[in-house]
């Protein structure tokens, strides 16, 4: 039914979403219709510059945050950098220390790397074997030299949804800034910025089926923060460059459509991914699920399958038209096993074979019985041609 010359069955929402045709349609006028400089002050420039405040609106109405507090960057990564190293500089007479977790996202581990060579120290947090950070934790991490907590709301490779409240409470009755990476959370995650304590709060429109190389960094009202990109005096005078009109106006209408039915988008979802858990832990034999039970994003099953590769899984799906990915990161042409994996104490072996489904808007109840007929064989076919492989593990072949 599905090979590769079909439409895919796509399982990696968390690397990326499809952008949903309606969204594609709001910024349709932008490109071409609307296309003046929002800065410029004649009349036509101002359908751009409402295209860009209605974004605004959107995403401040999302996070329960006032307008005046959103600020639009090219994506998640820059939201990050800007949050962390933004704050990290404009408060250093006051401190050099930052709190983080240890399986923070790449975007947030190497700005916080690249502080440390500037001077500053990082602290990162350990995690429980479900991926969780003790609030306790932040609290014994934080100096008098801390001035900023980075914990991202939820993790992009298990699904991991964190204590955020708690651990905004803990940073502010220190007097410490609080930074949550919050791209796998909108659409899946009720967020308040009052209520959850956060200061800065970073997101990225292409993980809720908003156009690629947008997102935006919510700054709290009297936060002190650097500026990251100089220039112009766009946005407020707070980050440089004439804006991406179309892709603000996508993000905007992405917001509203991820976040106006959080709890029935759930159920959907939840119910799809039940299913594919309990079908792959009971076919395929030494599987665990990776992440927490419950405190888990409803879209992720990530596994880690022992005496096989994640690659390997990965490229028996692919041919058979499935997109899932692996929890290793191909870095500097070493296969390095995922830092998250490792940092909820697997082994080596089990990090490397692991294998993450991210579910979607994009599929079906067919999809889930595609995906559970092809992968206890592709697992199966792999464990039988690894020598690694006990009798108990391996998978009688099927014809
Ligand atoms: C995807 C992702 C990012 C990076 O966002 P981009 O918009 O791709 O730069 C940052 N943090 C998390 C948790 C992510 O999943």
């Amino acid at each position: 039914m599905n090979d590769q010359d079909q439409r895919p069955v796509y399982m990696d929402h968390a690397a990326t979403t499809f952008m949903k045709p309606e969204i594609l349609a709001a910024m349709a006028p932008y490109f071409s219709r609307y296309f003046g400089n929002p800065s410029s002050l004649y009349r036509f420039a101002r359908e751009s510059r409402k295209g860009v405040e209605g974004a605004r609106e959107a995403v401040g109405a999302a996070l329960g945050a006032s307008t005046d507090e959103i600020f639009f960057t090219a994506g998640g990564s820059e939201a990050d950098n800007w949050a962390i190293k933004g704050a990290a500089l404009a408060n250093r007479e006051r401190g050099d220390h930052i709190v983080t977790s240890a399986i923070e996202h790449h975007a947030v581990l190497h700005t916080c790397e690249w502080l440390e060579k500037q001077g500053f120290s990082v602290t990162y947090l350990p995690v429980d074997e479900f991926g969780r950070v003790d609030p306790g934790d932040v609290g014994e991490a934080i100096t008098d030299r801390t001035t900023l907590v980075s914990v991202m709301t939820a993790n992009n490779e298990i699904g991991t949804i964190q204590p955020v409240a708690e651990i905004g409470k803990v940073a502010h009755d220190h007097g410490v800034l609080f930074h949550t990476d919050a791209v796998q959370a909108v659409g899946a995650v009720p967020i308040d910025v009052e209520r959850m304590g956060i200061d800065l709060l970073s997101l990225s429109g292409h993980k809720f089926y908003g156009p690629k190389g947008t997102g935006a960094l919510y700054i709290r009202r009297g936060t002190r923060i650097e500026n990251l990109i100089h220039g112009g005096g766009q946005e407020r005078g707070r980050r440089a460059g004439t804006e991406n009109v179309p892709g603000i106006v996508g993000l905007g209408r992405a917001i509203e459509l991820a976040t106006a039915d959080i709890e029935g988008h759930n159920r959907r979802i939840a119910a799809m991914r039940d299913r594919l858990v309990r079908g792959i832990l009971g076919s395929i034999p030494d599987a665990r699920l990776n992440g927490h039970p419950t405190e888990r994003l409803v879209n992720n099953a990530s596994f880690s399958f022992r005496y096989v590769e994640g690659e390997s899984i990965l490229l028996l799906l692919d041919a058979r038209g499935i997109c899932a990915s692996t929890g290793s990161a191909c870095s500097s042409g070493s296969l390095e096993p995922s830092h998250v994996l490792l940092a909820t104490g697997l082994s080596h072996e089990e990090a490397h074979g692991s294998l993450r489904l991210t579910l979607g808007d994009a599929n079906t109840a067919e999809d889930i019985d595609y995906v559970l007929e092809i992968l206890p064989d592709a697992i199966g076919r792999l464990r039988r041609i690894s020598p690694l492989t006990p009798a108990h593990a391996r998978i009688p072949e099927v014809d």
